[in-house]
């Protein structure tokens, strides 16, 4: 297939291996076990600064706890009342969404609401499902299609207006929790489930959650339009 060669998120030819999922999401010693996908040079060192971002939000996700992790997560509360933890601060409150708000407490006493950037997550996580579409069906997903990764929580917070799209989104989203059998690294830090349209195989649908807290859906659909999945999931064959 002429494609081996592409790299996995843009057109442009693959030099080396970009690990899925991202390997800065896991502590040392990191699982062995960890696949890689073809990416180009420009690619693969833009992701570093997103991935780490991404693991210390989804850390501070309440609920999550992960073993291999106790000490980062207590490293990173402190991180945050200190003064000295300014720069880690700012870096936090930088660009904000206005959905989907984490709840981190920073104060025995007061719990204080910190907007994390979702998007910034959330392409990290978009990115691990277009990598693990690649490994798992032996196939690039095409230019043509696009993956769409949301909190869970703030989907279920969706206005009404879009109730539609709601109910696609948790429909397909119970459907592979339904009918496929979870898998995960690094002893649980990173579970998933995952199946893809009976009708379209490129549509895929991952219910993911990272440290035991945080759940994402992310969606594979053609970019011009979010087509529904129709309900009709297949399950990979392991
Ligand atoms: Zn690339």
């Amino acid at each position: 297939m002429a494609d081996d060669n592409l790299c996995t998120y843009c057109n442009q030819l693959a030099t080396t291996r970009d690990h899925i999922p991202p390997k800065l999401l896991f502590s040392r010693p990191r699982p062995s076990n960890l696949a890689t996908v073809p990416a180009c040079l420009q690619c693969n060192q833009s992701f570093s600064a997103d991935d780490e971002y991404a693991r210390m939000v989804l850390l501070s996700h309440h609920g999550a706890s992960h073993t291999t992790f106790e000490d980062q997560v207590e490293r990173l509360s402190r991180a945050l009342v200190r003064p000295e933890g300014a720069g880690l601060k700012k870096e936090f409150l930088r660009p904000f969404v206005a959905s989907g708000v984490f709840n981190q407490e920073r104060d025995q006493d007061k719990p204080v609401a910190v907007q994390f950037d979702l998007a910034r997550v959330s392409r990290v996580i978009a990115r691990t499902a277009i990598g693990l579409h690649r490994i798992h069906y032996s196939e690039r997903l095409v230019p043509e299609y696009g993956a769409f990764a949301a909190d869970l929580d703030a989907v279920a917070k969706m206005p009404n207006s879009v109730d539609s799209l709601k109910n696609y989104l948790f429909e397909s989203i119970n459907d592979v929790t339904d009918t496929c059998r979870p898998l995960e690294w690094g002893e649980q830090a990173v579970v998933f489930v995952f199946g893809r349209s009976l009708h379209d195989p490129r549509q895929s649908v991952w219910r993911f959650r990272f440290y035991g807290g945080a759940e994402f859906g992310v969606w594979t659909v053609p970019r011009e339009h979010a087509v529904e999945l129709n309900g009709s999931v297949y399950c990979p064959e392991e």
